[in-house]
Order: C-alpha cells, then sequence, then structure tokens
C-alpha cells in the first residue's frame, strides 16, 4: 500500500481530480490495496483564506466575506462536476456547512478586530478539510471506495499554531485507530493535508506547504510501502525551474541530499518531509499529476556517490544578514552562546552562520522580530542588518569524497560578490550567500558549469 499526496495544482480543477482518480485507481490494481490519499487544499485556496482572515482582522468585513461567496461558488461547482447525483446533495451540504461557519468566524473577526494564530488556523483548514471532501465524494461517484477521513482526528499535534509539530506516538496511535482497519477493509482513505489538532481537539497546522509533511507522517505512521508527492513538475530538478528554466530532473536522490535540498528552498518538498520517511526508511518519490508514466525522483537511504559531481542546486530568497561585532568576541569563550541566546529568545530560526576573528554572520528568513533582536545584541556589539539577499545551496553527496568540487564551486561564481560561504560538516552541502539581484546570473552560471 503506497500514500498519494497530491498539491494543490493536482486538485485544482475537476480535470486535476480526473487524473488524480486514475493515479490512484492505477496504485490500487497494482498493490491490491489502498492508497491513501492526502490532499492539499485547491490551488490558491490557502492564500484566499489568509487573506480574508487579514481584511476580517483589518474590519473590511464586506470584501471578506465576498471573497468567501468566491471560494464557496468554486467548491460547490466542483462538487457539481465531480460527484454523482449520488453523491452530490450530500457533498454540497457539507461543503455549505463549512462555508457557513467560515462566515460566522469572519463577521467575529470583524467584530473584534484581532486574529489570533488559533483563528487563523481554523481558517486556513478549511481548505484541506473542503478539498479532501470533494475528493473522497469524486472518488465514490467514480466507482471506487473512497472514505472521507478527518485529518484532526489522525494528526495529532502539539500547540505550536501556525507550524505545529506532530505528537508522532499519538499520530501513529491514531492512524493505527483510525486509517488502518479502512485499509484492511478495502477502502481508501482521504485526508486533508497540512492541518491537525491538539490532544484537546484544537486546530492546527504545520505550516506553509505542509500536506508533503502529513503524507510522510500518514505513510511512517501506517508503514507504506513508499510515499509519493503528486506535483507540477516532472520531479526534483537540478534547480529551481522558474530561476533556470533549462532545470534537469535529477532521477535519484539520498535522504540527506533531499533532506538539504528541501531545507535550503527546494520548495517540491516541505524542509519536513524526509524526517518521517527516514525513521521508518520508506522510499519517498516525486511524481508529475499531469504525466504520470515519469518515472520522477526517487528518494531512498542509498547514497547517490557515482553521478555527476553535484546532484541538484536550491535557492532561497528574501534573507537577511545580520553581522554582530564586537572585539569581545577576541580569545573569549561564551560570545557565540550569548549572540545565539538572543536569536532563540526570539525563537528565530538561523540558517547559515559564518565567524571571523571578532564577528558572526548569521542569516535569518523570519523577519518579524528582527528590530528586537537586532536591540538585544546591540546592547554588546555592534549589529549591521543587510536585507535582500539569497542564499544559493549545492548539494551532492559526492562532495564528500571529492575536495575539488567545492573550489570548483566557488571559482565559477569569481564574478558574483559572495557574502558569507559555508561548508557544514556533512560536507554533503556548499553554501553560499549573496545580493538578491545577483542570484540569476550565480544560479544560471553554476548549471552551466555543473549540469549542461
Ligand atoms: P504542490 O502544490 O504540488 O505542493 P509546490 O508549488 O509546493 O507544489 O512545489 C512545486 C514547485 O516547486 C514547482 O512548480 C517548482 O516551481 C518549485 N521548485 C523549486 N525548486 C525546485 C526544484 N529544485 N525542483 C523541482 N521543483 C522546484
Ligand atoms: N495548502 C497548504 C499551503 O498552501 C499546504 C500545502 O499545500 O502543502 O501551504
Ligand atoms: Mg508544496
Amino acid at each position: 500500500m503506497v500514500v498519494q499526496k497530491f498539491g494543490g495544482t493536482s486538485v485544482a480543477d475537476p480535470a486535476a481530480v480526473r487524473r488524480l482518480i486514475d493515479i490512484a485507481r492505477a496504485a490500487r490494481t497494482r498493490d491490491g490495496a489502498g492508497p491513501v490519499l492526502v490532499v492539499s487544499a485547491l490551488s490558491g485556496v490557502t492564500v484566499a483564506l489568509l487573506n480574508v482572515a487579514a481584511e476580517a482582522g483589518a474590519g473590511r468585513v464586506e470584501p471578506a466575506l465576498s471573497h468567501v461567496e468566491e471560494l464557496r461558488e468554486r467548491h460547490l461547482a466542483m462538487a457539481r462536476d465531480l460527484a454523482g447525483a449520488g453523491q452530490a446533495p450530500d457533498l454540497a451540504a457539507l461543503i455549505t456547512a463549512e462555508f457557513d461557519q467560515l462566515a460566522a468566524v469572519v463577521k467575529a473577526l470583524g467584530v473584534l478586530r484581532e486574529v489570533s494564530p488559533a483563528t487563523l488556523d481554523v481558517i486556513a483548514a478549511a481548505g484541506e478539510l473542503l478539498s479532501s471532501r470533494i475528493v473522497a465524494g469524486a472518488l465514490v461517484a467514480a466507482g471506487l471506495p473512497g472514505e472521507w477521513v478527518d485529518a484532526r482526528r489522525v494528526v495529532i499535534t502539539n500547540g505550536l499554531q501556525t507550524r505545529a509539530v506532530p505528537l508522532m506516538a499519538e499520530t501513529t496511535a491514531a492512524l493505527g485507530a483510525l486509517v488502518a482497519p479502512l485499509v484492511d477493509a478495502g477502502r481508501m482513505p482521504v485526508l486533508g493535508g497540512f492541518v491537525g489538532a491538539t490532544i484537546e481537539g484544537r486546530t492546527t497546522t504545520l505550516g506553509r506547504g505542509g500536506s508533503d509533511y502529513s503524507a510522510a507522517i500518514v505513510g511512517a505512521g501506517l508503514g507504506a510501502a513508499e510515499i509519493q508527492i503528486w506535483t507540477d513538475v516532472d520531479g526534483m530538478l537540478t534547480a529551481d525551474p522558474r530561476i533556470v528554466p533549462q532545470a534537469r530532473l535529477v532521477p535519484r536522490l539520498s535522504f540527506a541530499e533531499a533532506a538539504e535540498l528541501a531545507y535550503f528552498g527546494a520548495k517540491v518538498l516541505h524542509p519536513s518531509t524526509i524526517h518521517p520517511a527516514v525513521e521508518r526508511n520508506i522510499p519517498v518519490r516525486i511524481l508529475n499529476s499531469r504525466k504520470p508514466e515519469g518515472s520522477g525522483t526517487l528518494i531512498t537511504a542509498e547514497s547517490t556517490r557515482g553521478a555527476g559531481s553535484l546532484t541538484a542546486m536550491a535557492a532561497k530568497r528574501d534573507l537577511t544578514v545580520v553581522d554582530v561585532t564586537s572585539s569581545r568576541m577576541l580569545m573569549a569563550y561564551g560570545f557565540l552562546r550569548q549572540v545565539f541566546e538572543v536569536f532563540e529568545r526570539f525563537q528565530t530560526a538561523v540558517d547559515v552562520v559564518t565567524t571571523s576573528e571578532v564577528s558572526v554572520s548569521v542569516t535569518v528568513d523570519d523577519r518579524r522580530h528582527l528590530d528586537a533582536i537586532v536591540e538585544a545584541l546591540s546592547a554588546f556589539a555592534e549589529v549591521a542588518v543587510e536585507p535582500e539577499m539569497a542564499l544559493l545551496c549545492a548539494v551532492g553527496d559526492r562532495l564528500r569524497g571529492d575536495p575539488a568540487i567545492a573550489p570548483r564551486v566557488v571559482g565559477v561564481l569569481e564574478e558574483v560578490p559572495l557574502r558569507m560561504i559555508s561548508q557544514a560538516a556533512s560536507r554533503r552541502n556548499i553554501t553560499v550567500i549573496m545580493r538578491q539581484a545577483d542570484l540569476p546570473h550565480a544560479m544560471h552560471r553554476l548549471h552551466e558549469e555543473f549540469f549542461e
């Protein structure tokens, strides 16, 4: 049995859901059971819902409600198109109830004028709760034993709203109690991705792009044979295709390489996706739902040494570099602790770190607490902040064994002013930081050198 996750574009409209149905049917024929389906919100819906919350919280209740009505109509139209006469009335009633509740929340926010993270999660979760209902109904209408499962009863998380962390023991128990019996009974369970709930039943979400993570959690918990991520590109590509259109498919990746690429910006995979798969040693495959005959990218524990010098690249934009300089750093201990304590206090993750004799530079992509961080650091050091920076990360298991690759990467970028250079202990990636404006040129240069 495999777990299949379909991203937003792979459930965007009735034609996409029909492709999904064919893909699920083929997996069932092949395996004789399952699959278990995890689906994202219809393309664009999460962003639309977050905008509705912001509008309502700012007191613009009328436009927020009219956007709710647009979303209601889009979902009802999908349901009408996909659900046969038997399913349609029930599905329409469920969709209507969900949107009535959403409209009530919007009106309340207009009065309260404040959107708490918990409210934001309730609103955002509606996208996946709705899409999963529609897909389950469409499967039944197509003669398959689809069965909707409420992800809030299965993916049990801590209480960190908008970026909750799953509690694996509780989640595995819930999967065993609610989903495994359905598979055993020959059903095809359908869950919304991205969505979970605390033990007390408060709705949470796993962070943007989190449906991949849901699929991995479900796959690991059920001991699936494979976790498939169905999306709108052929697999993991050698570079972000929005920057390098000639990027090529990477047929094989190791778990370690995939984790680095996802962490450093390859949006096709949510950064947490690989960890549950590693724990149970379950292969992950990235596939194109518009070209289901493709072989995609297969990600396993095996190292990909023997392929080209580099395996792929990833990039992250909108980073800020923070330089912290103090002569007290000279030969002193405790300085780095003091610096990182500030970032910890403001719950801000640091991506890349480099140091010199008297300074430490870090990159952050979460700017929410930046002013407070700078103020706190300024109490004991000089602080300089540089926005609009980008990170480019070249990844490959071969980097570990071949000392000539890293200098080649830096050499190719000789005309690009590099702000930071880092190679971590894993020696599986080399990461450089530059001005955002230089990123496209740098990516093209590296791609030419290593992949063309
Ligand atoms: P989904 O909605 O299916 O989860 P996403 O938009 O989250 O899809 O991820 C797929 C997108 O990731 C692709 O359309 C592509 O633009 C982007 N992407 C960025 N880097 C890469 C990469 N290295 N390989 C493949 N896709 C990438
Ligand atoms: N719908 C959510 C988002 O857009 C989760 C996902 O699609 O992975 O972030
Ligand atoms: Mg995604």
